[in-house]
């Protein structure tokens, strides 16, 4: 596995890191199985988030013995500093460690919201005063849009920022990822998998840390995909023309309003599980994977058509999908 300096902290990360989401899904022995193989083959960055239920406490059953080799990174959505003093307090014990290598600021969406974290009482004083008790070495922000990073690199305030790029969402690299890398800071590849819209999970990742991501952290549920991940870790070489190519035809198939599996939107009232349904819905008008999309979809309780447009996921989803026109759309066409 390659490593390199996570910008201009002392990290030196295994180039695939491991993305804490999916282990939610998995029980504590299962999750126990996936992270240590996911140490045995050389990854040593592993983020997670307070608001992804009981994954810091997966990470920290399973990695507390690898303490002095790995790096841990998690992050919270609180904006204020009293409540995220608490939030860091909380990661602390859950990952059983004393110190918390990397601590984010959590999908920090807009300017105002920006503006409130920096500012008197806003959640990074509680960082900066976590930092000096030792509870935490760096810190950082993460967010899904280009503005926000963008002040965020230029603010000189954090070490590390993390976003969504991949092939498929490529306009970062017009400013962002210049600028994070001229400032020296850490970038940190959220989605690399475009939420599972990209189908040539290796060529994404290669496409990636061959245009300036220090370190990708796709979410992993299963030893295979570790193995898979860490395959492309060991020798990440640009892609050949042929390649970008039918990357580019991906991106042209998926456009922009479709659905990265982040989760935010959940849970949904109703109970529709918001992200799987929609991962049906590409699967079956994108790839024309009917079969395997119509199997997943008769074993939901809850289908397309369910989805009584309450609106409560709606401010939730970073992209701005209009998920419940969507689910209308959905329960037309996938039948
Ligand atoms: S609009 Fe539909 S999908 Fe969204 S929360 Fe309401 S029922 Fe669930
Ligand atoms: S609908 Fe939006 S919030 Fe929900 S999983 Fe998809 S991208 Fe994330």
């Amino acid at each position: 596995m390659q490593k390199r300096m996570l910008g201009r902290t002392d990290m030196n990360v295994s180039v695939v890191g491991f993305g804490g989401i999916p282990i939610q899904g998995l029980s504590f022995e299962e999750a126990g199985r996936v992270l240590g193989k996911a140490l045995e083959r050389g990854i040593n960055f592993f983020d997670s988030a307070r608001a992804y239920t009981d994954s810091e406490e997966k990470m920290g059953r399973s990695l507390s013995g690898a303490r002095g080799k790995i790096y841990l990174s998690t992050k919270a959505l609180s904006r204020t500093a009293p409540a995220l003093a608490e939030e860091i307090d909380t990661s602390i014990k859950n990952l059983r460690t004393g110190m918390i290598d990397l601590y984010q600021l959590h999908s920090v969406g807009s300017p105002a919201e920006l503006e409130r974290v920096l500012g008197p009482g806003g959640a990074y004083e509680a960082l900066v005063e976590a930092r000096a008790a030792g509870k935490i070495r760096w810190l950082g922000l993460t967010g899904h849009s280009r503005e926000i990073i963008l002040k965020a690199i230029e603010s000189g305030l954090f070490d590390t920022v993390q976003f969504p790029f991949n092939p498929i969402e490529t306009e970062w690299e017009r400013e962002v990822i210049p600028a994070a890398i001229k400032a020296g800071i850490g970038t940190i590849c959220m989605k690399p998998l475009a939420g599972g819209a990209i189908q040539n999970h290796p060529a994404a990742l290669r496409f990636e840390l061959t245009r300036g991501m220090d370190v990708v952290i796709p979410g992993m549920d299963a030893v295979e995909q570790v193995e898979e991940n860490v395959r492309v870790g060991a020798k990440p070489a640009p892609l050949t023309a042929a390649e970008l190519d039918a990357l580019a035809l991906e991106k042209t198939k998926w456009g922009e309003t479709f659905c990265r599996r982040c989760g935010y939107c959940m849970p949904c009232p109703n109970g529709l599980n918001i992200p799987f349904l929609f991962l049906i819905d590409g699967y079956y008008s994108r790839y024309e994977l009917r079969d395997w999309a119509l199997a997943r979809l008769a074993a939901l309780e809850k289908k397309f058509g369910d989805c009584a447009a309450c609106g409560e996921c709606l401010p939730k989803c970073p992209y701005g999908l209009a998920i419940p026109d969507m689910m209308k759309e959905a329960a037309k066409r996938v039948v």
